[in-house]
């Protein structure tokens, strides 16, 4: 008998989780709808996904039917490090996925981050845990360039825009186009954006549609190809604790935001 070969080790590296940030420092834009849809898209395309909410206003952890008065620990925590995302997230049963909440406590968070170190990077190390847990990690950054987008940011490979296509859509990049770019120089070099998603739209309207054009002409292929129509469905969702995808699978703005989640899945095929 000869001896056994010794066994070639190839111990596979574990798949790691995609993060990605949607962000517009403006409000009313569909973040948190393109949050919660995505996260609950993606879930139902078979993908392990985790929702963090770093909007203090709580919907995205509302609209994932969990209540945000309730929470024993949120994101408010973990950014304290008084707490992980393993001991703080919760299973939003209805969508299929983790959710790490928030609610009005992450107001706080903004000032007592501020004489910390590593302030911008909390988010990130904490993360950085539950990354095998996950195919995709999706944030819902509040409306605003602050510390809390900037530890958003700081801890993604991708950023979201979710953007309308009105007259001064293209202006109001520049704001967040350039941070982006600082964060990229300067906090984390995996960042770059990966697509701009254009949401409520209504292609009866001449000006949505030149608007969009002018899009693809100015970013290509960064223009995702799913759009989202402007749908009541997504709108009522909320009201209901469910995402739109899992309130109403058959309307339009759940077909789209669908289509979005397997384009994302796509893309990120492309990244790695
Ligand atoms: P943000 O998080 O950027 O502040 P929201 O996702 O909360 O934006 O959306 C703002 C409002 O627009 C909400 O009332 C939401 O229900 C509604 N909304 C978002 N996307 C759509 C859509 N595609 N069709 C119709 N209403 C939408
Ligand atoms: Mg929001």
């Amino acid at each position: 008998m000869s001896e056994a070969e010794p066994p070639t080790v190839t111990t596979p590296e574990p798949a790691q989780a995609r993060v990605f940030c949607v962000a517009n420092q403006k409000g009313g834009v569909g973040k948190t709808t393109t949050t919660v849809n995505l996260a609950a898209g993606l879930a139902k395309v078979g993908q392990r996904v985790l929702l963090v909410d770093l909007d203090p206003q709580g919907n995205a952890t509302m609209g994932s039917g969990i209540d945000k008065r309730a929470l024993n620990l949120s994101v408010y925590d973990v950014l304290l490090e008084a707490a992980t995302v393993a001991e703080s997230r919760q299973r939003s049963d209805v969508g299929g996925y983790d959710v790490l909440g928030a609610n009005r406590e992450l107001a706080g968070a903004e000032v007592e981050l501020v004489t910390l170190d590593r302030r911008d990077q909390r988010l990130r190390g904490a993360l950085r845990v539950v990354t095998a847990d996950y195919d995709f990690v999706i944030i819902d950054c509040p409306p605003s360039l602050s510390l809390l987008t900037l530890n958003g940011l700081c801890s993604a490979h991708g950023v979201i825009v979710p953007m309308q296509c009105e007259y001064f859509a293209l202006e109001g990049l520049t704001d967040l186009v350039n941070t982006i770019k600082q964060v990229h120089a300067n906090l984390n070099r995996d960042l770059q954006i990966i697509g701009l998603l254009r949401v409520m739209f209504d292609p009866r309207i001449t000006l949505q549609q030149q608007v969009s054009e002018q899009l693809k002409a100015h970013f290509g292929s960064k223009v995702f190809d799913a759009v989202i129509p402007r749908n009541v469905r997504l709108a009522e969702a909320p009201s209901y604790g469910r995402p739109g995808v899992v309130f109403d699978p058959a309307s339009r703005g759940a077909q789209a935001y669908l289509e979005f989640a397997r384009e994302m899945v796509e893309r990120v095929k492309q990244m790695a």
